[in-house]
C-alpha cells in the first residue's frame, strides 16, 4: 500500500511539527474521494488534556466538522498525522489502541525540535498490529497547480 503526499503538504506537516515541539501536534490527511491521494493537510488542536509531549487527541466535534468540510470540497479524510517529539517515527501501544482501521497514521520523529523521518501505518481492526505503508513523495500534485514556485 503507498499513500501519495505533495512535497508542499509534507513540508507544511513538518513546520508544524517543529512549531508545537517540544509538545507533539497533530493534523489530518486530506484526500481525493476514494484514493490515498493527499493533497492538503488541516492543523488539528491537540486536545489532550494532560502533558502533551508524548500525547495528542483530536477532539469528535472538530473532527467530524472537518469530515463535513472536506466532503463540501469533494475529498475526504484519508489519514491522521501527529508527531513525535525526540522518539522514533512508530506507533506507540498509545496510537494503535486508540487508531481507527480506516485511516493512514503518518507519524513524524521530531528529534532535538527538527522535523525528520516521516512514516505511514496502518493499524488493523482489532488494534493488535500495524503494518508499514509506503509514502510517495510527489511534486505537482493538485496542492501545486497554478501556484507559482520559486526556484
Ligand atoms: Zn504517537
Amino acid at each position: 500500500m503507498v499513500i501519495r503526499l505533495g512535497r508542499r503538504t509534507l513540508e507544511e506537516i513538518h513546520a508544524h511539527a517543529e512549531s508545537t515541539y517540544p509538545e507533539e501536534c497533530c493534523g489530518l490527511l486530506i484526500a481525493s474521494s476514494g484514493s490515498k491521494d493527499v493533497v492538503d493537510s488541516v492543523k488539528m488542536r491537540n486536545a489532550f488534556s494532560g502533558p502533551k509531549h508524548d500525547r495528542y487527541h483530536i477532539d469528535p466535534l472538530e473532527l467530524f466538522k472537518a469530515d463535513r468540510e472536506a466532503a463540501r470540497r469533494g475529498l475526504t479524510i484519508a489519514g491522521i498525522y501527529h508527531s513525535h517529539p525526540d522518539y522514533p517515527a512508530t506507533l506507540s501501544k498509545f496510537d494503535i489502541a486508540h487508531s481507527f482501521a480506516w485511516y493512514s497514521y503518518v507519524v513524524v520523529s521530531v528529534p532535538k525540535g527538527e522535523a525528520g523521518d516521516t512514516r505511514s501505518w496502518l493499524p488493523n481492526q482489532d488494534h493488535s498490529s500495524v503494518a508499514e505503508e509506503t509514502i510517495e513523495i510527489r511534486d505537482g500534485m493538485a496542492e501545486d497547480r497554478g501556484v507559482s514556485r520559486k526556484a
